[in-house]
């Protein structure tokens, strides 16, 4: 849980305590000023159909290996399918059109759900600022990893009929 030290309202100290038959931490001076829900992060991730192929993206954050799906989290009065249009955009700079919902998948180490979606991109790749660099890789090559949006290629690869590699586990070295 992530540290929140003092209520927002009247600046008490938030101490954990039973509430709604769990343990939350809440307002230690009057728990109606505040209690701290920490309910999951919706996320969005696209898997982006590009040129036939499949282009994954590498975090700046991120060790030089790990290649994976556009995330990003939905801004205030946004759909999830403008949002997944909108991280394409701004990380990779190619139009999105969204093909469907690929599935939702809980996420419990990061606190997040994630809202799967696969794209079709056009355009020209621009790397954004969180990105330095993409690979495209064909479909039957796309080995699913084993964590957060790994799920959600082992399930597209399911629904594109590509089954070479839906049991297979790419390890990131
Ligand atoms: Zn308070």
């Amino acid at each position: 849980m992530p540290k929140f030290n003092f209520c927002p309202v009247c600046g008490a100290d938030m101490v954990l305590q039973p509430l709604e038959e769990r343990e939350r931490l809440a307002c230690s001076a009057d728990t109606s000023h505040y209690i701290h829900y920490d309910n999951p992060k919706p996320v969005v991730a696209a898997i982006v159909e590009y040129e036939g192929e499949v282009l994954l993206a590498r975090n700046a954050k991120w060790p030089p290996s790990w290649y994976a799906l556009i995330t990003g989290f939905l801004e205030a009065n946004e759909s999830p399918e403008d949002a997944v249009k909108r991280e394409v955009m701004e990380e990779i700079g190619l139009d999105a059109e969204v093909q469907g919902l690929v599935g939702v998948y809980p996420f419990f180490r990061m606190n997040e759900v994630i809202i799967a979606y696969h794209v079709k991109a056009i355009g020209e790749v621009k790397l954004g600022d969180e990105i330095v660099d993409v690979k495209k890789i064909p479909k039957d090559q796309l080995i699913p990893w084993p964590y957060a949006t790994g799920d959600a290629v082992r399930d597209w690869l399911r629904q594109q009929g590509i089954l070479a590699n839906v049991d297979k586990t790419l390890s990131f070295k």
